[in-house]
């Protein structure tokens, strides 16, 4: 029993290294993707369904590992948030598409926008707003080009704190949108105190939008938005039958497979012509 009692905390005790070791790994590898430019940036379509084009992007990150190949979010941001990371991860994301915006500024219709996802550790940073003017500045991109989005939960998490935040984002001319909206249980009446311009319903609800529940909450957050003068984004659209219900209930814009994957840069000139079939 004695013998037994040792094996068990000999296992234990490897089995502990090696996930600490692999602990250690991660982040030494993660500080080096930063260094060595390993990150990437995908962008997907955003498509106004009246005019049946392209009308904005999201930049979402991606890491193409050296021996793992390309990881996608999932598999490093949850890392980079316990390594203290992710805010350094935003504002990389954030000079690199703009960089890309002035590759493409010649190309890119009046208006046009890409959206930039911010951490919740990014906005607990008080020099956000100045780091945020400082990249625009520095690369020549005007505020109006740029969308920043912010989870239902963020919000509702940091109101307080997030409300001067926001407010001193607005002032630089930014745009800001609510991700995964529907999924916080905050009413938009609530969220209307953080004067955003758009909200995204989260794919979870257009993925069910078979069900009537489902519909009927999307039709909800769509005629609400309406009366609020915010623009609806419904994410993870994937069938034409969603795209069909969507269209019924005068959703603004779609994001989803249905229309464009996240593409690599080079792909993204293409899309900005290509027309969604009706
Ligand atoms: P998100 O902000 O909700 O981004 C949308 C996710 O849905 C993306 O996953 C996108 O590839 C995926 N998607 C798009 N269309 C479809 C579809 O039709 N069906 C399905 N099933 N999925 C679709 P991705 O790229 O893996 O990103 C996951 C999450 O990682 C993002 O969710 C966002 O929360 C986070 N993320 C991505 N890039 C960044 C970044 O630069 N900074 C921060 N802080 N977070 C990021
Ligand atoms: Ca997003
Ligand atoms: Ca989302
Ligand atoms: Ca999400």
């Amino acid at each position: 029993a004695k013998d037994a009692g040792k094996n068990t905390y000999q296992f234990f005790e490897e089995h502990m290294n090696r996930a600490a070791q692999e602990h250690l790994s991660m982040q030494l590898e993660l500080r080096r993707a930063l260094q060595e430019n390993e990150l990437h940036v995908y962008y997907q379509p955003v498509v106004d369904l009246r005019q049946g084009r392209t009308i904005g992007l999201e930049a979402l990150v991606r890491w193409r590992h050296p021996e793992k190949g390309e990881l996608l979010p999932g598999a490093f941001i949850p890392f980079a948030e316990k390594f203290g990371l992710i805010a350094q991860i935003d504002q990389w994301v954030l000079a690199a598409v703009c960089r890309q915006w002035r590759d493409w500024q010649a190309q890119l219709p009046p208006g046009f926008w890409v959206a930039v996802n911010l951490s919740a550790a990014s906005l607990k940073n008080h020099g956000l707003v100045d780091e945020i003017a400082e990249v625009l500045y520095s690369h020549g991109v005007p505020a109006s080009a740029i969308v920043i989005e912010l989870t239902e939960s963020q919000l509702m998490e940091n109101a307080r704190d997030v409300l001067g935040l926001l407010q001193g984002l607005r002032e630089l001319g930014l745009r800001l949108s609510i991700d995964d909206f529907g999924t916080g249980y905050s009413s938009l009446a609530y969220l209307r105190q953080f004067h955003v311009d758009a909200l995204k319903i989260d794919r979870s609800f257009v993925h069910d939008l078979g069900s009537h529940d489902a519909a009927a909450i999307v039709s909800t957050i769509v005629a609400m938005a309406r009366n609020l003068k915010l623009r609806v984004i419904a994410e993870g659209v994937e069938t034409p039958a969603q795209l069909e219900v969507l269209r019924g209930l005068a959703c603004d814009c779609i994001q989803g497979f249905l229309y464009a994957a996240p593409l690599p840069p080079a792909a993204v000139p293409a899309q900005l012509h290509a027309v969604l079939v009706p």
